[in-house]
């Protein structure tokens, strides 16, 4: 971006059933890019093994959670395979402010949520994709493949990833997925045309000087 140009940021909301890749996608997105970051959510879900307090959620105990609610603290929140997860506010308005794009992977009711907001800020941000695959098939398989869950567990997310799966139609895009590197190709074209958008586009101070002119 040149000095007399300044871009708005983006806020890019990715939901998906369980095992659509949309974590790693995001993950992947904004830890090789600079000018981008990831949304790290609140949850009340037991951290898994591996996962690491502020680095993979903020894990809250519920009266923790619902406190931070009430104090106004959250820009959306749901409930969510039995347990609340929610998107603190101070993972996202600054870094728009700033002109950096914002990642969060949040279920079908958060970005219902996000995508009702009365803020200007976030209206002119978002860009919201869905990531869809391909058959009942593959959800199962890829659900299958986390090999985390308890056969209830399991049973609960593949119904919510099929209800979930419905929601596509309310997405500006949709990336039916493929593997990996396709999928991830994909997102990156969808986050460099939202970033060529005229209307991001801020003249930062006087006239831009055009070559020759
Ligand atoms: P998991 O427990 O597997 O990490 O996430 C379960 C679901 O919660 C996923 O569909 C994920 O997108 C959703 N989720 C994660 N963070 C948030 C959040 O901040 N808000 C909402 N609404 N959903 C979230």
């Amino acid at each position: 971006m040149g000095d007399h140009f300044q871009r708005g940021g983006i806020l890019c909301v990715v939901s998906g059933p369980s095992g659509s890749g949309k974590t790693t996608l995001c993950r992947r997105f904004s830890g090789s890019d600079g000018n981008a970051c990831y949304a790290v959510s609140a949850t009340t879900r037991a951290p898994r093994e591996g996962e690491v307090d502020g680095t993979d959620y903020h894990f809250f105990d519920r009266a923790g959670f619902e406190a931070g609610v009430a104090r106004g603290d959250f820009l959306e929140h749901a409930e969510v395979h039995g347990n609340l997860y929610g998107t603190l506010k101070g993972e996202v308005l600054g870094h728009l402010a700033a002109g950096r794009d914002v990642l969060m992977d949040i279920d079908v009711q958060g970005a219902a949520l996000v995508r009702a907001s009365t803020d200007p800020a976030i209206r002119e941000a978002l860009v919201d994709v869905f990531i869809l695959l391909p058959g009942d098939e593959e959800l199962v398989r890829r659900l299958q493949g986390r090999g985390t869950e308890t056969p209830e567990q399991l049973a609960l997310r593949l119904r919510n990833a099929r209800e979930e799966s419905r929601h596509w139609p309310e997405y500006r895009y949709t990336l039916v997925s493929a593997d990996k590197e396709t999928d991830f190709a994909a997102f990156r074209s969808i986050l460099a045309g939202e970033r060529c958008r005229s209307s991001r586009l801020r003249i930062a101070f006087g006239e831009p000087k055009l070559p020759g002119v």
